[in-house]
């Protein structure tokens, strides 16, 4: 039987974090389903489709690592790609609460799918996507904490957004 899991988020932008977990949780998973979440209440960066192109680009190298969207409950996803094991990062005890609330939930919901959490490497263990968006907002160096090709697109989307509001002052 193949073993999935599915690896659930925002993504906006993807970070080094994220592909630290998704690096190590494709080492123990037969495959890893990296589901961007569509349903985000916060306004996004990227759209959708953007997060999950980008997310498909730095994750190419990887065999057995697909990227896919969906909305609704994350159970239901879940059980539509067949999965037994959700994945999700632990940063911090900030994240603790939240988390364990989250998975004894997704428990109630759907008995056949375990949480599974992966404590961050130390290395990125301050990193978060808003951080990077706050950061680059105000032009500060992202390289250490994206892929160049997602720290590019950022700029690109700040300098785009810039100029929008520019022009709509005019
Ligand atoms: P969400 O909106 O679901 O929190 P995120 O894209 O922010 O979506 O995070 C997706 C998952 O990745 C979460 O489990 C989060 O804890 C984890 N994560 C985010 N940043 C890091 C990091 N720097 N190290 C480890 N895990 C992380």
């Amino acid at each position: 039987m193949t073993k999935t899991a599915i690896y659930p988020g925002s993504f906006d932008p993807v970070t080094f974090g994220h592909l630290d977990i998704i690096e190590r949780a494709s080492k123990i998973t037969d495959e890893l389903i990296i589901g961007v979440l569509k349903n985000s209440s916060k306004t996004p960066l990227f759209s959708i489709d953007e997060r999950v192109k980008m997310l498909k680009e730095v994750t190419k190298n990887f065999d057995n690592v697909r990227v896919e969207s969906f909305d609704g409950l994350l159970v239901d996803f879940a059980k539509e790609k067949n999965a037994i094991m959700i994945v999700r990062g632990l940063r911090a005890v900030t994240d603790f609460e939240y988390e364990l609330q989250l998975s004894q939930t997704n428990k109630v919901l759907n008995k056949g799918i375990d949480t599974v959490f992966l404590t961050t490497n130390l290395k990125y263990s301050y990193l978060s996507s808003s951080i990077v968006r706050e950061i680059a907002s105000y032009d500060g160096d992202i390289s250490e904490f994206v892929p160049s090709l997602i720290a590019e697109k950022i700029r690109e989307r700040i300098k785009e957004n810039r100029d929008e509001q520019y022009s709509k002052q005019d």
